[in-house]
Order: structure tokens, then sequence, then C-alpha cells
């Protein structure tokens, strides 16, 4: 742009003008700001954010401590101990998930044959502790009941997807 050019903008404030019409043109139109937490925008079933272990419906661990999520997490966030049970099966005697290493990538999910480790749409669980964020087998287990008929729904609402 020449100076003469640059000048002309200059002086009959187009630039200023310009962004006037922008703020009028957006005045009156319908407001999108959201007054959280009282007002809420939709999730997607694809939400990741807190995690949870599922349990079939008889109560039984969906989870077979078969390790795959621990080996794709790229945050090594997951721990697992497991042992065989009298019965030949194999379960998980330690399901750890270090939140604060968790990038929520969702490999994890993705890679469980069995949805047991999942990850709900929950994700005001903010603390002012570090250890909080520290999530036990126990822990997880208790925010898949909680979140039981959440989790279905939206595994159901994917899997057309998948
Ligand atoms: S969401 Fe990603 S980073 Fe977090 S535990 Fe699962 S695999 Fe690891
Ligand atoms: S949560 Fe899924 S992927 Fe992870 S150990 Fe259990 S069965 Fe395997």
């Amino acid at each position: 742009m020449s100076l003469v050019q640059r000048g002309i903008k200059t002086w009959l404030l187009t630039e200023l003008l310009r962004g006037l019409m922008l703020t009028g043109k957006y005045m009156f139109k319908k407001k999108i700001t959201v007054e959280y937490p009282e007002e809420r925008t939709p999730l997607s079933p694809r939400f990741r954010g807190l995690h949870a272990l599922r349990r079939y419906d008889d109560g039984e661990e969906r989870c077979i401590a078969c390790k795959l999520c621990e080996v794709v997490c790229p945050a090594l966030a997951i721990l697992i101990e497991s042992e065989e049970r009298d019965d030949g099966s194999r379960r998980t005697t330690r399901y750890d998930i270090d939140l604060t290493k968790c990038i929520f990538c969702g490999f994890c999910q993705e890679a469980c044959p069995v949805d047991a480790i999942v990850e709900t749409q929950e994700f005001e669980y903010a603390t002012e502790n570090r250890a909080n964020l520290y999530y036990t087998k126990e822990m997880l287990l208790e925010v898949g009941e909680r979140y039981k008929s959440q989790i279905s729904a939206n595994i159901a609402a994917d899997a057309k997807y998948r």
C-alpha cells in the first residue's frame, strides 16, 4: 500500500468505520454468551472428561486386565496390576489413573476391547489438592456407577460411527 493510500485511509478513518460497522452488525443479533454454571451448552457423546471403569449389569467388572490401555497411554498415566482369580479369569488388583499426567486423548477408551475404561462427560472435578486427581480403581468404578446410564447412552449414540 502506497504512502498516499495509507494517508487517505488514516484521514477518512475507514478502519475505524469498518470496526464500528462490525460492532453494529452484531449488536442486535441473538447473544451467544452462556451464563455458566446456570446455563450449559450441550456436550458431544464423544466428550472426553473424567474417566470411569464400568461393570456389567450383573455387577462383574468389565476390565479383563489386558493392559492395552496402559500400553497405549502416551502420558504413562495408567498403572495396572493384576492377578488370576480362582475361576481362572484375570482381573485387576490395581487400576490407577493419574489425571495430572493425562492429556485426555481418549486412546485408552479406544484401545479397550470390552468398553471397560471410558471417559465421561463429567468435567467439574477441579480440586485444590493434586492428590485428589489420582484416581484409584475404587474411585473409577464409583464414577462408572454414578454415570452408568449416561455412559451407556453415549456409547449407543456413537455406535453407528464406529
Ligand atoms: S486419555 Fe490418553 S492420556 Fe489419559 S489415560 Fe487415557 S490414554 Fe492416557
Ligand atoms: S480397561 Fe480395557 S484395555 Fe484397560 S486393562 Fe481393562 S480391559 Fe484392558
